[in-house]
């Protein structure tokens, strides 16, 4: 991971203990989990999608849709809540979605998305919690 100081950084013996080996490997290591494995891919009801790290609201149930792709998807991540960084890994050159607050890894963004924004953040369902409103 980078050395870019996040405001909920923590060290990597932290981050071990308090997430699952899954989330470690997703959030941690740039981990991808298998398309179709998530649950969230089948979440249908409104609230919030947060970093399963930190707990920073990223996404919005609003901005979700189903790209067919097997990941959870999404147009639109809150204002100012997910950092974008050039990915060179796996011979490919991909723009890398990470948490603006824990700089963990939470999938990538692809230029194939829906109006209005055009752009499909295409995310680990295993990187969030999803939390539903209350009512
Ligand atoms: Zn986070």
């Amino acid at each position: 991971m980078d050395t870019k100081t996040h405001p909920a950084a923590k060290t990597d013996e932290d981050w071990k203990r308090e997430l699952s080996p899954e989330q470690y490997r997703i959030l941690r290591q740039c981990g991808t989990e298998p398309a179709g494995s998530s649950p969230l891919n089948y979440e249908k009801r409104k609230g919030e999608y947060v970093c399963a790290g930190c707990g920073m609201p990223l996404y919005d149930s609003s901005a979700k849709y189903e790209s067919g792709s097997g990941w959870p998807s999404f147009f639109k991540p809150k204002d100012s809540a997910v950092e974008i960084r050039s990915d060179k890994s796996h011979g490919m050159v991909r723009d890398e979605v990470l948490c603006a607050s824990c700089g963990g890894h939470l999938g990538h963004v692809f230029p194939d998305g829906p109006r209005p924004t055009g752009l499909r953040y295409c995310m680990n369902g295993g990187a969030l919690k999803f939390m539903p409103d209350e009512k």
